[in-house]
């Protein structure tokens, strides 16, 4: 059995970002940061769009607002200081119909509200100029968008931590969690740890893991899987930087995109499917277990009860199934390919936090109870917001 001060249970971008903040703020007291897989960054901080967002989507007052300005700043400078791969190419939203300039209005005010750097409305010429393949009459442009690598992003966060000293005790699941004499026993597929505090950091498991500790008892996560296609190479110079749809705001889903990677790719994606498992990264994967929990829930059903949830959910399934559908909404934002350049990748999965009346949480989540603190919502942009996020978890920890 070994004793911790403190325990941080995921080794996503937030887990990492923490260990990295907390041995910065108390280098002398011990840190674990326990992962299941073998290596960190394993899901949604591994399998993302590696987008450094603006902060034009999030409406003022939220964390995701607070964080995201200040994250996407501090990210591009750590990923400078520490050579993870980055590309400061910006970032379009692209208005296809007139109808969709009063939410690339609202997207500039919020932006301003934020304080992005540089925002503006452009029309169809400087959005040609901009990016030559790009469709629409008009756009919102974000000079401070990039990408980055977040695999490298995320073991450069690691290294840092065990650097400072944190035990990154990888390759070990979190079993069992029980609150004891001032403090907590964790069972493990390889032992025991005892905790003074512990901070749940499980992404697509946060939620099973509060529910432990009797934190979070109104909420559930639904897996909402996101698919992407790769094109061709010799088609990559379609487009420079990151290319957006004008988003329905009602949903936390950003619709498909085009991304340039660092490592010069260019991918298109994510759709947001309702998936039958929080690990089923395939189309046809179902999890039992997980889905049968799913078809349980009262939560679950709530949120299925509202008609137009219901047709997000099979739009997004029929893009799943059919490669041609899912490209239909591709090549409204750029002309010059062709299906038969695209190739599925792999997909990721969104921890999508659903609360008591089935409603999506919108905002990051995070409940404290007695010496734990649950993450139950660190949903996009959780890579652009790691930083000052970390910051505010170790403070409130400490
Ligand atoms: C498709 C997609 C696209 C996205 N695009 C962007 C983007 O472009 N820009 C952006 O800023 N954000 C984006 N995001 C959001 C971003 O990826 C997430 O907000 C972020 O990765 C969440 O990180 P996390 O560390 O909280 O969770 P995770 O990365 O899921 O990490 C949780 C970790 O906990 C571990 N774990 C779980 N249970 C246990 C246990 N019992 N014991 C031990 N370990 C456990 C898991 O193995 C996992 O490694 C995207 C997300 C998705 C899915």
């Amino acid at each position: 059995m070994s004793d911790f001060d403190f325990v941080i249970i995921g080794g996503g971008v937030t887990g990492c970002a923490l260990a990295r903040a907390l041995a910065a703020r108390a280098s002398s007291a011990r840190i674990a940061l326990i992962e299941k897989e073998p290596e960190v960054a394993a899901h949604a901080s591994g399998r993302n769009s590696g987008v450094v967002h603006g902060g034009y989507n999030q409406k003022p007052g939220t964390l995701k607002a607070r964080f995201c300005v200040e994250g996407n700043r501090r990210l591009k400078e750590y990923a400078r200081s520490r050579n993870v791969p980055l590309a400061e190419t910006g970032i379009l939203v692209a208005a296809r119909q007139a109808s969709e300039r009063s939410t690339l209005e609202e997207l500039l005010r919020r932006g301003r509200e934020n304080g992005v750097p540089g925002l503006k409305l452009v029309d169809g010429e400087e959005l040609r100029g901009l990016e030559p393949n790009a469709a629409g009459a008009q756009g919102l442009h974000a000079p401070s968008g990039a990408s980055v690598d977040p695999e490298a992003l995320v073991r450069a966060l690691a290294e840092d931590a065990r650097q400072a000293g944190v035990s990154l005790l990888l390759g070990e699941e979190v079993r069992r969690l029980e609150e004891r004499r001032g403090g907590f026993d964790l069972r493990t597929s390889r032992g025991a740890h005892r905790a003074k505090r512990l901070v749940n950091c499980a992404g697509q498991y946060a939620d099973r893991i509060a529910h432990q500790l009797g934190a979070g008892l109104s909420y559930t996560i639904v897996p909402f899987r996101g698919e992407f296609y790769y094109i061709d190479d010799k088609k990559a110079g379609l487009i420079r930087s990151m290319i957006y749809s004008v988003p329905d705001i009602r949903y936390p889903f950003l619709g498909v995109h085009w991304t340039r990677t660092v490592h010069g790719k260019v991918k298109v994606g994510p759709n947001a499917v309702l998936a039958l498992g929080r690990e089923a990264y395939g189309t046809f994967d179902v999890h039992p277990g997980d889905a049968v929990r799913m078809a349980l829930d009262p939560r679950v059903w709530r949120m299925a009860a509202s008609a137009e949830f219901r047709r997000l959910v099979s739009q997004n399934l029929r893009s799943s199934l059919s490669k041609r559908e899912f490209l239909r909404q591709a090549f409204t934002l750029v002309r010059g390919a062709e299906a038969s350049d695209f190739e599925k990748g792999p997909s990721g999965i969104r921890a999508q936090l659903v609360d008591r009346d089935g409603k999506l949480v919108d905002d990051i989540t995070i409940e404290r109870k007695g010496d734990a603190l649950h993450v139950l919502n660190a949903v996009s942009p959780g890579l652009t917001c790691c930083l000052p996020f970390a910051d505010h978890l170790a403070e409130e920890i400490s």
